[in-house]
């Protein structure tokens, strides 16, 4: 079984999703289930509605899953759990103030020393802690010995013990910290295989001790994904604002399944990629979101499109359209951009300036012009109807048909606008 685990904390950005569609890749390889395990632990942080709009985009991506738990339901395996390693004293209470811990803090940082706790009151008699009113959180002992995991991308990897600190398990409202119920649930749900961000790395050997320390013997692969830079200041990086931006669910996946990886072909889909792609061969330094290479294979992707359905996209219902849309590639590589060439087509024009005259006497040529099949034969037409030529035709020719001053070969895009005439002139 494997698990992507987002917290519903904000919006889905390129690397939470990069993280989604390598799970949902491996475990269709491995042939396991994929959970999504909504990481709602923190109710502060939790944002309302981020949840759904987390699964409305998974779907979007066609990334399948078995089911959606959610966290904050198994808060009962996390109390009885913490009780039974506080049986084992494999865990303690906590009494020590806020206060203690951020002077704890200060002093490491002034002796430039890991910030990790003193261990106080793991060594409280039974009497003290049974007499004590203070409020407490509880912390798991840290191990006698180092712990060592091999990452899929790393190697071996190996953290000090004290390294792992006697962190808390459960908070002073016996709620669970996020590492440790991540580490439960990885757990409960028979996990196999754990693929997350890098930036999570040091919370593995935490992880792995705390069910060592239940007698949990079964291995967990890991995998730490490096991190995805972006220069960019404007957040072009949330996958919703790429969904507005007019960017294809298909491209978008496929840029970032390629993002690092020596794939054997540059355009993709995701059912393809689950056919070679090899997790651990995927490159272990940072990579750069470049949204001009994901221009070029949204592009891709439009041009493979199926006509029709590039129709639909653009609000039409007729196969012209795509393929009007499609020549218009060209100088396009979003919806957006397209909608915004393929739109105005239909738009009433009214004013060209410089041509005005012109515009208006095409306009009526062209409402009298029969049907004809070839661009040439309509230019022929219009050439013997008024007295236009040069660039006093071929400017507002292709103004009244495209609502633009430049743009593709006229003759290429005849073929798909001409039973639309009456539509366009206007
Ligand atoms: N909840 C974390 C996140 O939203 C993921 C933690 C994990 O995968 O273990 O990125």
């Amino acid at each position: 079984m494997l698990r992507f685990a987002p917290s519903p904390t904000g919006d889905m950005n390129i690397a939470n999703l990069r993280v989604a569609i390598f799970n949902y890749i491996v475990a269709k390889q491995k042939n396991e289930d994929l959970i999504i395990r909504i990481e709602d632990i923190d109710k502060e942080k939790n944002v309302e509605g981020k949840d759904k709009s987390i699964l409305e985009l998974l779907n979007l991506f066609s990334i399948e899953y078995s089911s959606v738990v959610y966290q904050s339901e198994n808060l009962k395996y996390h109390q009885r759990i913490a009780m039974q390693l506080m049986t084992k004293k494999e865990a303690f209470s906590c009494f020590c103030s806020n206060d203690k811990l951020e002077e704890l803090k200060l002093e490491a940082k002034e002796k430039s020393k890991p910030n990790v706790y003193d261990g106080f009151c793991a060594t409280l008699s039974e009497e003290t802690v049974f007499n004590c009113n203070a409020p407490f959180t509880v912390r798991l002992k840290n191990p006698k010995e180092n712990i060592t995991f091999i990452d899929g991308l790393k190697g071996d990897i190996e953290y000090k013990s004290f390294e792992i600190d006697s962190f808390n398990i459960l908070k002073h409202d016996k709620t669970p910290t996020y590492n440790y119920a991540c580490a439960v649930d990885d757990m409960l749900y028979d996990i196999s295989m754990v693929i997350r961000d890098e930036i999570y790395l040091s919370d593995t050997p935490k992880q792995i001790h705390l069910r060592n320390m239940l007698g949990y013997d079964k291995k967990i692969e890991y995998i730490h994904l490096p991190i995805i830079s972006n220069e960019n200041t404007d957040d072009d990086s949330s996958i919703n604002y790429l969904i507005k931006e007019g960017f294809l669910p298909s491209a978008i996946a496929n840029y970032l399944v390629l993002l690092g990886t020596n794939a054997p072909v540059e355009i993709f889909t995701l059912e393809d990629a689950i056919e070679w792609f090899d997790i651990t061969k995927i490159s272990n330094n940072s990579v750069k979101f470049d949204i001009r290479k994901l221009r070029f294979i949204n592009k891709k992707h439009l041009e493979l499109m199926d006509d029709l359905r590039l129709s639909k996209i653009l609000g039409f219902a007729d196969s012209d359209i795509g393929k009007l849309a499609k020549i218009y590639l060209e100088e396009s590589c979003t919806i957006n951009e397209l909608k915004s060439k393929i739109l105005p087509i239909f738009e009433e024009k009214n004013s060209l300036e410089s041509f005005s005259d012109e515009l208006k006497t095409l306009k009526e040529c062209l409402k009298t012009a029969p049907y004809y099949e070839e661009f040439n034969e309509l230019k022929n037409f219009i050439t013997k109807e008024t007295s236009l030529k040069g660039e006093s035709l071929s400017k507002p020719l292709r103004y009244l048909l495209t609502k633009a001053e430049n743009g593709p070969d006229l003759a290429a895009l005849y073929p798909f606008i001409k039973n639309y005439l009456g539509d366009i002139i206007k």
